[in-house]
């Protein structure tokens, strides 16, 4: 097919790839697909361009159009969860303490986490998805986690289209180019954004954006600044010590900051235990959460977004208790499930070591952590295993089967790195955005997409982490 053809008629010419990758790069920096770079991360004096592959990957219309559509299902399902203390409690507890690592992180998590209820809940999440080949010729559709804080790259997915179309063009490809997808994710969010700060009521407040210390991928955030600028709502970007400095409650406990109020805080900073640098850091989450603003995620939302969820809602009989006359909506949602075991205490547990001892390489061993990188695979995770098996500490992690995706050929363009052809993977992602005042889903979307592609030689790890890249699906 097109891709195959192009590559291997490039391939030939090896002039032809070069001259390619400079268009692809620099359609990138026309069209805002960009980045800072790590020698300056808090400047934009000197920028590049986001790393991208060459050319769209193939992605199979009917997995592609599931994954889009079940994505309200996983909007309401997380909304769900995030109200169901007793159900958060009862799948967390243990888990977050013993939550490895850093025994504070869980337990910081859990006692921030009073159930109270917000009025207006803000859900921007992104369920991801590797297509398993396991069936020859009709992959499934795979989820691998869902991300309910910070999920990134609405932004900058919104301009990739440009540049693979540019240069499927210019590669003598003009109708395959007008196969890309549009991808709007940006406006998506910002529309979602837009109608918490609208149900907060109060012109004056601003949308807060709590950003990193290092901010690389800062113009990510700027698409969905921009797009809120364009709705004449000010937006201000502020660190944990910003808001431990200048923030407080009023008696009504509306939030201030700087003396500002606001009326959403949009969280891209926040989700690892290293985000807090100091108790402050920490003191101010907790103000944060018990405020009137918006939290993009609250505690419940964020928590929901864990592993160690997503391996219980995989057991019989869970999802059936959030959609109880919903059957279809069940299937929808299961259908999409890998295998997922619990290290819990107990025989069940016990069940699932011996199991990933005895067959590594069928399996992903993964801790509660977040941005790539973290997973345990082969021998690596038969050593963790080894030690922990006999303790507590096992219970921070789950153990998942490996999903293998159909290898595809392409070109990662990174910064300073050689044009080959490299064997890819891809995973898909899909925004999901809601807004909820009291009992009322006032907005439930799916808001767009996002691919992102890697060397198989990397087992894991995402754009951020500089393993994967940006791309765009080619129906097939
Ligand atoms: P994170 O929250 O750190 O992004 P993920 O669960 O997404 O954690 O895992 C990181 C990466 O590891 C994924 O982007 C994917 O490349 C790989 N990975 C995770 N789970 C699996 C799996 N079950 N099978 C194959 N690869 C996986
Ligand atoms: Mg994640
Ligand atoms: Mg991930």
């Amino acid at each position: 097919f097109v891709v195959k053809r192009i590559l291997k008629d490039t391939m030939a010419n090896a002039m032809l790839v070069k001259d390619l990758a400079e268009v692809a790069k620099d359609t990138a920096l026309l069209h805002g697909v960009q980045i800072r770079v790590h020698e300056s991360p808090n400047s934009s004096e000197v920028v590049t361009y986001a790393p991208i592959t060459l050319f769209p990957s193939p992605v199979p219309k009917s997995a592609f159009y599931q994954a889009l559509a079940v994505q309200v299902h996983y909007n309401t399902l997380v909304d769900k969860i995030s109200q169901d203390a007793d159900f958060l409690q009862k799948a967390l507890a243990r888990y977050l303490r013993s939550s490895g690592l850093s025994l504070t992180w869980g337990s910081q998590l859990i006692s921030l986490w009073f159930p109270h209820f917000p009025s207006i809940v803000l859900g921007l999440n992104r369920s991801d998805y590797m297509l398993d080949q396991k069936n020859e010729g009709c992959p499934t559709l795979k989820q691998i986690e869902i991300n309910t804080f910070a999920a990134s790259f609405a932004g900058l997915t919104s301009h990739t289209p440009h540049v693979h179309r540019h240069i499927l063009k210019v590669a003598g490809c003009v109708e395959e180019s007008q196969r890309i997808l549009d991808n709007n994710s940006a406006a998506g969010l910002a529309e979602a954004i837009a109608k918490a700060w609208e149900l907060y009521g109060s012109k004056r407040a601003i949308v807060m954006f709590l950003v990193e210390e290092n901010q690389i991928n800062i113009f990510d955030q700027r698409c969905i600044e921009n797009e809120l600028w364009k709705r004449n709502i000010s937006t201000k970007r502020k660190r944990f010590r910003d808001v431990s400095k200048t923030g407080s409650l009023d008696p009504d406990r509306k939030l201030f900051v700087d003396g500002q109020e606001v009326a959403v805080v949009y969280f891209r900073n926040g989700y690892m235990p290293q985000n807090y640098q100091s108790e402050q850091d920490w003191q101010a989450r907790l103000l944060m959460e018990r405020s009137l603003a918006v939290k993009c995620p609250d505690i419940g939302t964020h928590l929901a977004g864990t592993k160690k969820v997503q391996q219980v809602l995989s057991q019989p009989g869970v999802l059936e208790k959030f959609f109880p006359e919903q059957p279809q909506v069940v299937e929808q949602i299961r259908s999409t499930f890998a295998g997922l075991y619990t290290l819990d205490m107990g025989p069940e547990g016990d069940k699932t070591i011996e199991m990933a001892l005895r067959t590594p390489g069928l399996f992903v061993l993964k801790p509660q952590r977040e941005g790539g990188g973290n997973n345990l695979y082969g021998a690596e995770l038969q050593q963790v295993l080894q030690e922990v098996k006999g303790s507590e500490e096992r219970m921070a992690y789950i153990l998942m089967d490996k999903i293998h995706p159909t290898p595809v050929q392409n070109i990662l363009l990174k910064r300073d790195a050689p044009l080959k052809i490299s064997t890819c993977l891809c995973e898909l992602g899909v925004f999901g955005t809601y807004v909820r005042k009291g009992r009322e889903m006032v907005l439930n979307k799916c808001a767009g997409h996002l691919l992102r592609t890697k060397s198989s030689e990397h087992a894991d790890g995402g754009v951020a982490a500089g393993v994967a890249v940006l791309d765009n699906p080619l129906l097939l």
